[in-house]
């Protein structure tokens, strides 16, 4: 074969080729996209939050945001409140649930998480969720304090940043 191809191009016989490069080039285009590559290490890990955590979470400082996201791939929580209005404070600090008016709610630098399944008489619950966003938080470089360690009052789901590192 070989013998006969170098005759007839001898002989100024121009063999067409197989795959004009046109066609080739159509071909590529209507081509499916190349399966993608394994997920390297670095890849953002999946939500695991649901969107009314999304939505709960609207308004909330990013770094504290970024913590909870790392947080929730160790630990079953949901949100139960993120950025609060004045009002909605008022009427808190009236019924005994929050003790300030300078919560560190209502500009977006503290949430309430709560356990999944919700047992307000489990404080260990509680804990165990502290413990897991309290190594998240070190992990992202993020200064955050756990409402369970404030003196004189145990406030088990809210976290926030503190106010030496995030003054406003
Ligand atoms: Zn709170």
């Amino acid at each position: 074969m070989k013998a006969l191809a170098r005759l007839l191009g001898w002989l100024g016989w121009r063999q067409e080729p197989a795959q004009p490069a046109a066609h080739t080039a159509a071909a590529q285009a209507i081509a499916p996209a190349p399966a993608p590559l394994a997920a390297p290490a670095t890849a953002v890990a999946p939500e695991l939050l649901t969107p009314r955590d999304l939505e709960r979470l609207r308004g909330v400082h990013p770094d504290l945001v970024r913590v909870i996201r790392r947080a929730r791939r160790d630990a079953a929580f949901f949100v139960i409140e993120g950025v609060r209005s004045a009002e909605r404070q008022r009427v808190l600090v009236a019924g005994g649930a929050s003790r300030t008016q300078n919560s560190r709610h209502l500009t977006g630098h503290a949430v309430d998480l709560g356990p999944i399944p919700l047992d307000w008489q489990n404080i260990d619950s509680f804990r165990a969720i502290a413990r897991v966003v309290q190594a998240a938080a070190e992990a992202e470089g993020v200064s955050i304090r756990w409402g369970g360690s404030f003196t004189g009052f145990f406030d088990g789901p809210h976290f926030e940043l503190t106010w030496a590192a995030y003054p406003v």
